[in-house]
């Protein structure tokens, strides 16, 4: 299980969305990547690998 602050809230302040330069929030899954960036604007989500998000448009997952 992932921590209870797998991205830190200093990354998280300043990362965006690389396809709307939305904000983004942690979203936790049952199914792997368990810990995702959530757009809160266009609703994609970005994979987190061992504490490192993944902002690249090629590894967005569909909404
Ligand atoms: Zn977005």
């Amino acid at each position: 299980m992932p921590g209870p602050d797998p991205v830190p809230a200093a990354v998280l302040a300043i990362v965006r969305c690389p396809l709307c330069r939305g904000t983004l929030a942690v979203r936790t899954h049952s199914e792997a990547p368990a810990v995702r960036l959530a757009c809160v604007a266009c609703g994609r989500e970005f994979p987190v690998v061992d504490g490192v998000p993944w902002l690249t448009p090629e590894d967005a997952l569909k909404a």
